[in-house]
């Protein structure tokens, strides 16, 4: 036996793309091979469970080898260890890469038909339009273990149908190696997570010992996602998801289940769902949804916000079982008022096309203020600036009218990746969105998560009420890690010089004046760096009635405001945006929230900064009104309402 400490130098430590190479120059060895963290031995030919050590870079372990090659090994491995760079080009493309979802995402049950149903329920109206088409119940199957003995002697025939399946399953993924260049890495490292002897080695065991196939994958499937969830890194952590991608597909295909998901949508449909994250909607073939219907939500949660932006009709927070509406097969919707109709009348449906089609004329007729720069009748222009949170909106974004960004929510940019891009992309990515609406500024938000937006590749704590939580500003104040190469990104793309920051959530002055005082360092180190920054002005969102009440405070410190309704109204009406049952206290029109931007636009007056407004209020025709009245010069909003907020502007 032959043993020695080393230390880790590998960039980021042994997470999935080192892990697994170390693990596959290990099995090049004859020898078996142990890696030991504080006493904790892993077999060094599994990555898995070399992942599960939770190794950091310029951690010290000891590697043991015991063999015929063993000193050969051993050196081998400790080279492999100090080298920074052991996979990490790799493994950085790794976990930024996006999981096929059909990996990952939740199953739904097709609907079958209910007869003469005509059933007409109301929730939040969460984006307008009135649409009917036919349902698509997402509905998660839970996967239940059949626990079934298997008979004396036939063990080794289910091992085979085991293997069998596992081989499909691998070949699809093979396919895709081929076909996605960008999903190449992941696939990578689930192929081999998948092949790993603590997975297909723990499941075979079992199986072997009597247990069925279904019921042995998901039970290893589940031990391993719990113990990798357990590991202090994000990057590991993600890997439970890929087991239970996989263990999902292995255990739906052993008992004979179909999944589909929505990303595999064929048809236009009008998916019912419980609820659907920020991460199914972006997974989602947005192309094939005409309309939303969730039990939950409400018009100005995450998922309402994306339905706008892509103009789908949505009504949220319906309170039904979601179990009652199994078998609905066709619905209409009014996603203004909130009015659903599952399994609708012919008299309903002729209603609701009719209602589609004014819809869509009336848009055309809008057409007209496109170029226009909407001006009040005494003369004050207000800018109308679109809300994205991805590229792939600019082009809606352009095409409507928009004059600039007013609002990019970068969280949601990076909502379907496994973790936060580096400065490179982000740099790429905001250098691309500023050049697209040069010379009209574009505000681009820094990360905002945490509340309802928890994002992959960041752990959160468990607390008690997440809006009162970890979030915003507060998050990225805490993990310079995550903050600093965003403010880097932000920094060197604004030599585009449209480009303005804006920091979330801010309760106190002190936050600001941190912040901005970490962006002043970023650009000295840029500058001492070499690299061209610009001068990006920088402002906040007023979101928490702290903010209002010190206004001016905060007004001396910045170049401008921009009012985020959505959660200021939660705040200062002490309603959670999300519960739908409150939805008559959540108003942004009470007295006690216009007051506030009452405020927030005297202190603005008097420092002579611009305010805005960015949150849903923006949108709303009988909003807007106040709004301008108030002293808000931009207004922000989805880009299917610039159109007519240009209009309402222009009659004012
Ligand atoms: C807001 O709170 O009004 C806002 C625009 O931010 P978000 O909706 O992303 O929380
Ligand atoms: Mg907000």
């Amino acid at each position: 036996m032959y043993e020695l400490k080393t230390q880790v130098r590998v960039e980021e430590g042994l997470h999935t793309r080192p892990s697994t190479q170390f693990a596959k120059l290990a099995k090049s060895f004859k020898s078996d091979v142990e890696v030991i963290r504080d006493g904790l031995a892993a077999n060094g030919k599994s990555a898995v469970k070399i992942m599960l050590l939770g190794v950091k870079q310029f951690e010290e372990v000891v590697i043991r080898a015991s063999g015929e090659d063993e000193e050969q090994a051993i050196l081998s491995l400790k080279l492999f260890l100090l080298d920074e760079q052991a996979g990490v080009g790799i493994a950085a493309a790794s976990n930024d890469a996006v999981v096929p979802a059909s990996l990952t995402a939740a199953p739904h049950t097709a609907c079958s038909r209910k007869e003469g149903a005509n059933t007409a329920c109301k929730g939040i109206g969460a984006s307008e339009g009135h649409r009917v088409a036919d349902a698509f119940v997402y509905l998660p199957e839970v996967l239940k273990a059949p626990c079934l003995r298997l008979a004396a002697g036939t063990e080794e025939k289910e091992w085979q149908r085991f293997e069998q399946i596992f081989g499909q399953m691998r070949e699809r993924l093979m396919e895709q190696l081929d076909a996605s260049e960008e999903d190449r890495n992941i696939i990578e490292s689930l192929l081999d997570v998948s092949a790993d002897e603590e997975y297909h080695g723990a499941i075979r065991q079992r199986v072997l010992s009597g247990c069925d196939a279904a019921s042995a994958c998901l039970a290893v499937g589940d031990e391993l996602a719990a113990a990798l969830e357990g590991v202090n890194d994000p990057y590991i952590q993600a890997r439970a998801e890929d087991v239970r991608g996989i263990t999902r597909q292995l255990t739906l295909r052993l008992l004979g289940k179909e999944d589909v998901c929505l990303s595999e949508l064929e048809q236009p449909c009008i998916v019912i769902a419980e609820d659907l994250s920020a991460l199914d909607f972006a997974r989602a073939n947005l192309a094939q949804i005409r309309g939303i219907v969730c039990m939950h939500g409400s018009a100005t949660s995450h998922v309402a916000i994306m339905a706008r932006a892509h103009g789908i009709p949505a009504v949220l927070g319906l309170g039904v079982s979601l179990d009652s509406l199994r078998s609905v097969r066709q619905v209409a919707l009014n996603g203004a008022d909130g009015h659903v109709w599952f399994d609708p009348e012919e008299a309903v449906i002729e209603r609701c096309q009719a209602a589609e089609h004014r819809e869509q004329q009336q848009l055309q007729a809008l057409q007209d203020f496109r170029h226009l720069t909407p001006t009040t009748r005494d003369g004050r222009v207000i800018e109308v600036a679109a809300n994205l949170g991805t590229l792939k909106e600019i082009h809606a974004a352009i095409e409507a009218g928009a004059m600039g960004v007013g609002l990019f929510r970068t969280e949601l940019l990076f909502m379907d990746r496994r973790s936060l891009p580096d400065e490179e992309e982000q740099t790429r990515v905001y250098t691309e969105l500023a050049k697209a609406f040069a010379p009209h500024p574009v505000i681009i938000r820094t990360l905002d998560v945490g509340g309802d937006k928890p994002l992959p590749g960041i752990q959160f704590p468990q607390e008690e009420n997440p809006f009162l939580g970890w979030r915003g500003l507060r998050m990225c104040l805490d993990r310079p890690d995550i903050f600093l190469p965003q403010l880097r990104a932000l920094l060197r793309a604004s030599v585009e010089g449209n480009i303005k920051i804006m920091f979330p959530m801010v309760s106190d002055v002190d936050e600001l004046r941190r912040a901005k005082a970490l962006l002043a360092e970023c650009a000295q180190t840029l500058e001492a760096e070499g690299i061209a920054t610009g001068q990006p002005k920088v402002g906040i969102m007023i979101e928490t009635p702290a903010a209002v009440l010190t206004a001016e405070t905060l007004a001396a410190e910045v170049d401008f405001f921009s009012i985020g309704t959505n959660d200021l109204t939660q705040y200062v009406m002490a309603v959670d945006r999300m519960n739908a049952r409150l939805a008559h206290l959540y108003r942004t029109d009470h007295p006690a929230v216009l007051n506030a931007i009452r405020m927030v636009c005297n202190a603005a007056e008097q420092h002579g900064i611009q305010v805005g407004v960015c949150g849903e209020a923006a949108a709303k025709p009988e909003m807007i009104p106040s709004l301008v009245a108030l002293g808000v010069t931009e207004l922000s909003m989805s880009s299917t309402s610039i159109l007519r907020a240009k209009q309402v502007i222009s009659s004012l």
